[in-house]
C-alpha cells in the first residue's frame, strides 16, 4: 500500500519563516529548515514549489449550503465539496434546509455518507433544531448526536428559532452531547416583507426595509438564554455594529458565545443594491459601510471568532428574475480566503496565523471537528492549504467548481491564489486545479472519521 508522499519545499507555516514540509501516509512527517529535510527519490514522491507560499491547516467552513438532498439543480455534495476543496476547505458542515429537511438521523447519515463517497473534504452535517425547520417541535437531536454522522452543530438555519421556550429547550437538550445551536437571527415580525438593510438606501430605491434591530433583539435574548441555561450558542452570520456591541458584551460577562461574519459582509454594503441586481440579495442584507467597518473591527479584536462562507448556490432561474422574486443567497467557498486577505490581512489587521484561526482552528473547534484545525507539526493531520498571497485573479462566475453562478465578486480582481489542498495527505487540489478523487489509489482514499 503505497501513497504519494508530498514534499513542499519553502513554504511559510502559518506566515512564518520558510520551510520544507513533508506530508506522507496521510500526516505531516517533516518541518525543517529549507533544503534539511530527508526523502529519499522516488516515483512517490512529488516535490511542489512553494517558495513564499503560505501553509495552513485546511479551511473549515461552519456554514454551507450544499442543497443535497432536493435541490441537487443548484449544488450537490460533489459539486459544493469540489468547490471547497478549490477554496482550499478541508471540512465543511452542511446545512440543514435541504429537502427533506436534515430533522433527522437517516438524512444527516445520507448528507455524511455521500459527502465520504464525494471524497474532496469532510463533510459534517448540521442538524435541524425543529422539524422541519417548522418551528414548532424539537428535531430528534439525541438521535442525529448518536448517529454516524456524530452532529453536534444544530440549525434551522435560513429561518430563526424565534419561539423562546424552544430555543430554550434547545439550548439545554444539546449539553447531553456537548452540541452547539447555531441561530440565524431574524426576528420573523420585524422582517415581514424585507427585502434588504433598512436605512438611507431602502428609503430611496423603495425596497422594504430589514432593521438591524430583528437580528439584534434576537441575539440579546439568545445570549441571555445560553446563560441561564449554562449553555453554548453560536451566532450565524452577524451583520451589524449593534450584534458585534451584545456579542463583545456577553464575552465580557462570560457567556458561551461565539459568533461568525460572512465574507460578503466584510466588504459589501447596501449600496449595491441600488443596481437592483439579485446577486446582491441576501440574507441577513448587506448593511452599511459602518456596520462593515464594525464586524471587521469585531474579527480583528476577537469578538467574532469565525469567518463562515453561508455559501448558498441558487439556480439561474432563481436568481435572474426581478429582485422582489430572488431568492437570497450568494455562493462563497471559493472567494471566502481572498475576500479575508484583501480586507483583514492586506489591510494589516489580521496576520495569517490569525486567519488560521479565524478559518480552521475556531470553526473546527466550535463545531467539535478533531482532526481539522490542528497545528502545523509532526504528526499532526495533513488537512492543509498551500495559499500564494502574492497572486491575483479576476472572479470568473462561469469557471468556479460551484454548480450556481451567484458569485457577488464575477469581474472583481481579488488577491491570492489557493495553490493546493490536502486532505489527509492526498492532494485535492493542485496547482489550482481540483484533482478528482477517483484519479487517486484506492488506497489514498481514507474514510471521513
Ligand atoms: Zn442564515
Amino acid at each position: 500500500m503505497t501513497t504519494t508522499t508530498y514534499v513542499l519545499r519553502g513554504a511559510r507555516p502559518l506566515g512564518g519563516e520558510p520551510a520544507d514540509v513533508v506530508l506522507a501516509d496521510g500526516v505531516i512527517t517533516q518541518v525543517a529548515a529549507p533544503g534539511a529535510v530527508d526523502v529519499p527519490a522516488g516515483d512517490d514522491v512529488v516535490e511542489i514549489a512553494a517558495d513564499g507560499h503560505v501553509l495552513l491547516p485546511g479551511l473549515v467552513d461552519l456554514h454551507t449550503h450544499l442543497r443535497e438532498p432536493g435541490r441537487e439543480d443548484a449544488e450537490t455534495v460533489a459539486s459544493g465539496t469540489r468547490a471547497a476543496a478549490v477554496g482550499g476547505f478541508t471540512a465543511v458542515h452542511a446545512m440543514a434546509n435541504t429537502s427533506p429537511v436534515a430533522d433527522t438521523a437517516g438524512v444527516v447519515e445520507q448528507v455524511w455518507r455521500l459527502g465520504q463517497e464525494a471524497g474532496w473534504v469532510d463533510v459534517h452535517p448540521v442538524g435541524a433544531v425543529t422539524v422541519g425547520l417548522g418551528g414548532e417541535r424539537l428535531a430528534e437531536l439525541g438521535a442525529m448526536a448518536d448517529s454516524a454522522a456524530r452532529v453536534r452543530v444544530f440549525s434551522d438555519d435560513g429561518k430563526c428559532v424565534h419561539d423562546p421556550i424552544l430555543m430554550r429547550r434547545a439550548l439545554e437538550y444539546v449539553k447531553a452531547f456537548d452540541g452547539v445551536v447555531a441561530q440565524h437571527a431574524q426576528e420573523p415580525r420585524l422582517t415581514e416583507g424585507a427585502q434588504m438593510n433598512e436605512g438611507v438606501v431602502s428609503a430611496e430605491i423603495g425596497l422594504a426595509g430589514w432593521p438591524a434591530v430583528a437580528e439584534e433583539a434576537i441575539i440579546a435574548r439568545d445570549v441571555l438564554l445560553a446563560e441561564h441555561v449554562g449553555s453554548r450558542l453560536h451566532v450565524c452570520h452577524l451583520s451589524t455594529a449593534g450584534s458585534v456591541e451584545i456579542v463583545r458584551w456577553a464575552k465580557g460577562r462570560g457567556i458561551d458565545v461565539t459568533a461568525e461574519v460572512t465574507p460578503h459582509h466584510l466588504i459589501l454594503t447596501d449600496e449595491l443594491a441600488r443596481t437592483y441586481d439579485p446577486t446582491y440579495k441576501v440574507n441577513p442584507p448587506l448593511r452599511t459601510a459602518e456596520d462593515v467597518e464594525a464586524v471587521r473591527q469585531g474579527l480583528a479584536d476577537g469578538t467574532i471568532d469565525i469567518v463562515a462562507t453561508d455559501h448558498a448556490p441558487h439556480t439561474r432561474e432563481n436568481k435572474d428574475c426581478e429582485w422582489g422574486a430572488a431568492a437570497f443567497g450568494m455562493t462563497g467557498l471559493e472567494t471566502a480566503l481572498a475576500v479575508v486577505q484583501q480586507t483583514m490581512v492586506d489591510t494589516g489587521r489580521l496576520s495569517w496565523a490569525d486567519v488560521a484561526r479565524v478559518l480552521s482552528t475556531n470553526p473546527a473547534r466550535i463545531g467539535r471537528v478533531a482532526d481539522h484545525g490542528r497545528p502545523v507539526e509532526v504528526g499532526e493531520p495533513a488537512n492543509l492549504t498551500l495559499v500564494d498571497p502574492a497572486a491575483s485573479r479576476t472572479v470568473d462566475g462561469a469557471a468556479q467548481a460551484t454548480a450556481s453562478g451567484n458569485t457577488p465578486f464575477a469581474g472583481r480582481e481579488l488577491p491570492g491564489r489557493v495553490v493546493a489542498t490536502f486532505l489527509r495527505g492526498r492532494a485535492t487540489v493542485l496547482d489550482g486545479a481540483p484533482v478528482e478523487p477517483a484519479a487517486a489509489p484506492a488506497a489514498q482514499r481514507g474514510g471521513a472519521r
